[in-house]
């Protein structure tokens, strides 16, 4: 195998438009140079190379059209609209805007040109576009069309899908046809069929640029030839991390934890509920693996709500009896909260003492932290990658528990492991909600065990969902009262409103001053992506307690949140989400013993993917069913998957999809890693680099 000479790195600061604050967005997300740039790859794209006729629009079609201005009108109705008609030659179409400025009115003038791209909508008046971008045209002055698709990219709060086509436009002129070599040896890959490229550099101006005359469908569900390639690289890449991950950890033997059985049946008996039989079967092959002098790597995998804390706790119980200390890792402040809340609610009785480390904790009482974590006062420290920071040392590190595992690197991982400083390895538990199939989990994540927790908790009757349009939107507000007059707390989820994360909060806003005048004896809070972290803290605090019994939001609230008492939860226009989305969103009610309902309140008219996946929704609560449609539903411009934020761990593969190149995978990773770790280094530089500033929603 050839060695391949390392080009040196073009730093971000060569970029046209990317000062210090962006530079700081992007090293979360593992970009730190310009290669890293030209490696995020588009989601899906657009066609955006032709204005098409309005006369011969098809409903669910993303298009560009070009019209004169006929009439604008504001309508006050249910809800306050700006509603604007335009034709060309061969019909009409109606523009609507929920949110709007005085200034875009007065753009919608009669005779104005404009050049609108949207998603069709074909109702009894005619076609439709709700929200759409549009340009003014000026008389004599043509707009040019786009001469290749248009990329849409996976993002982060407050980078918009312009900035980031500049970024990446800046990072072609700044590298300008460096060679950027594949990795590895395409034409040995029976999997990848045609003979490829060796220099990826094309390749990705392809990916970034595609001409209007390639497959949209190939590319759009990421089945291009090119896209498998890189998808090839980028999996052999992530299973050779998880492959060094598990050796570096089985070298040295780890603590042995025998388990007594008093404390823990004293400690679940103290539980309000008892462990559901798939809860205990997991407990009791974590048990198993612990009473081993190795360390415990085990990966568990349960539904939203299936209750997998508890489990990790049950198993904390036994290491802190054996004076080893336990970490728990969330992706999320949110969420560290929380789980310090329930910790503390389970072990305060037993003397066992938590304590939260993020990164915004005033300076002292940081200090003061740090040293009772050094010193083994806190026994379970609960956290966000601030876990892993350099000042942070541990007393007898014996257990990390890895939450949401899906949102972190191995390379968090390998850092809070290696934060033991004897030469003891640490046993290692790692929780996602990502419903992969147990083959394809068990062959991917080499290093991991795997079990699943396949039941919910009984009592708790799956969430019934049903679906009402919006103009019924008055009946869905009583809803809201009713539930709230009965005690219960409610969620009201804004969803994104395209390209825009600033009108995305501003419609969360609107919604919520709306909603507070028509309910004026409910408590609503606010919340989402444009607060500061403490702002967010205290309004899920006060959700959290009862305080608050409406909680008005963008998807911020997405991971993990457990709140028993919310048994509502509102979804405004959920045809513009993915299945996985909603299912996530939707499993933040039904955690208690309440029925709990979802109503997912859409704009009509739908189309008829949008139908579809409302009817799915409506069919089934299981997360397996809901991936496995998920996938099988993404066609050209609607792909909604988990790479849709920025923080999903692929950069280009998809478990599932690409689930045929797995066994491939395995063989080539194995015999890279024995034959060429010089470019398994590089292969996990490009892939997985580190991400020392994780995200932090
Ligand atoms: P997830 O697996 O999504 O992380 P959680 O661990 O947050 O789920 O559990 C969801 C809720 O179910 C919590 O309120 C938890 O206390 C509760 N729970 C867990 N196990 C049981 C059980 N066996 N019976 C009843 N409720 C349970
Ligand atoms: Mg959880």
């Amino acid at each position: 195998m050839q060695n391949y000479a390392q080009p040196k790195p073009i730093p971000l600061s060569k970029i046209k438009g990317i000062g210090p604050a962006i530079k700081e967005k992007l090293n979360a997300l593992g970009i730190v140079s310009a290669i890293d740039l030209l490696f995020h790859l588009p989601l899906r794209y657009q066609d955006r190379t032709r204005v098409q006729a309005i006369g011969s629009l098809q409903s669910g079609q993303s298009v560009v059209i070009e019209g004169e201005v006929s009439a604008s009108t504001i309508i006050f109705g249910k809800r306050r609209s700006l509603v604007c008609k335009i034709k060309d030659q061969t019909g009409g179409l109606t523009l609507r805007f929920f949110h709007f400025s005085a200034a875009q009115k007065k753009q919608m003038v009669k005779g104005q040109m404009l050049r609108c791209f949207g998603e069709v909508n074909l109702n009894r008046t005619g076609p439709e576009m709700i929200h759409p971008e549009y340009q003014q045209i000026n008389h004599g002055d043509p707009l040019p069309n786009a001469t290749h698709l248009t990329a849409v990219y996976p993002t982060v709060d407050g980078i918009s899908q312009t900035r980031w086509r500049n970024y990446i436009e800046g990072a072609f002129l700044a590298t300008n046809n460096v060679s950027v070599e594949t990795l590895i040896e395409s034409h040995k890959i029976t999997q990848l069929k045609q003979h490829l490229t060796t220099d990826l550099y094309g390749s990705l101006k392809l990916l970034h640029y595609p001409p209007a005359t390639i497959d949209l469908k190939l590319i759009s569900t990421g089945m291009h030839p090119l896209q498998r390639q890189l998808a090839f690289e980028e999996l052999v890449a992530q299973r050779l991390s998880h492959l060094l991950l598990r050796r570096a950890s089985v070298t040295s033997p780890a603590i042995a934890i025998k388990s007594n059985p008093d404390i823990e049946k004293k400690f679940l008996a103290s539980l309000p509920f008892i462990l559901t039989k798939a809860q205990q079967r997991v407990l009791q092959q974590i048990k198993i693996d612990i009473a081993k002098p190795q360390p415990m790597m085990r990966l568990l995998q349960g539904d939203v709500g299936s209750g997998k804390t508890i489990v990790a706790a049950t198993a904390a119980l036994q290491f802190i009896n054996q004076q080893q200390q336990v970490v728990i890792m969330a992706p999320t402040e949110i969420l560290a909260e929380q789980h310090l809340e329930t910790f503390t609610q389970w072990f305060d009785n037993l003397n066992i003492t938590t304590g939260l480390l993020i990164s915004k904790i005033p300076a002292a009482e940081k200090r003061r932290r740090l040293q009772a974590i050094e010193n083994g006062e806190i026994q379970i420290v609960i956290g966000t990658h601030a876990l892993i920071q350099d000042q942070v040392n541990y007393q007898n590190l014996g257990l990390i528990v890895i939450d949401e595992q899906h949102r972190f690197g191995v390379d968090q991982r390998r850092k809070l492991k290696n934060k033991r400083i004897d030469h003891f390895s640490v046993h290692q538990l790692v929780m996602t909600a990502t419903p992969i199939p147990r083959t394809l989990a068990m062959t991917f994540y080499a290093d991991l065990d795997y079990s699943v927790i396949d039941e919910l908790p009984p009592g708790r009757s799956p969430v019934e969902t049903v679906a009402l349009s919006n103009d019924r939107r008055s009946e869905i507000v009583a809803r809201v009262n009713h539930a709230c007059q009965q005690g219960r707390q409610v969620f009201w989820v804004c969803t994104l409103i395209e390209e825009s994360e600033q009108l995305d909060c501003q419609a969360a806003e609107t919604t919520a001053n709306e909603l507070a005048m028509l309910l004026p004896n409910i408590t609503i809070g606010l919340i989402h992506g444009r607060l500061k972290p403490a702002q967010k803290q205290t309004i899920m605090q006060h959700f959290s307690a009862g305080n608050i019994q409406l909680l008005v939001s963008t998807t911020v609230v997405e991971v993990g949140v457990n709140i028993p008492n919310a048994s509502l939860m509102i979804i405004e226009n959920p045809e513009r989400l993915g299945l996985s989305q909603l299912h996530q969103l939707r499993g933040r009610v039904g955690r208690g013993e309440i029925q709990s309902h979802c109503v997912l309140m859409y704009q009509k008219p739908l189309s008829k993917n949008g139908k579809q996946r409302i009817e799915i929704m409506r069919a089934t609560n299981d997360g397996f069913v809901l991936a496995q449609k998920d996938l099988e539903m993404r066609g050209p411009g609607q792909v909604l998957g988990t790479r849709q934020s920025g923080a999903s761990l692929f950069k280009m593969a998809d478990l599932e999809r690409d689930g045929d190149l797995i066994a491939e995978v395995v063989s080539y990773s194995d015999t890279i890693i024995e034959q060429n770790p010089a470019v398994a280094d590089k292969l996990i530089q490009r892939w997985c680099p580190l991400a020392s500033n994780y995200i932090d929603v």
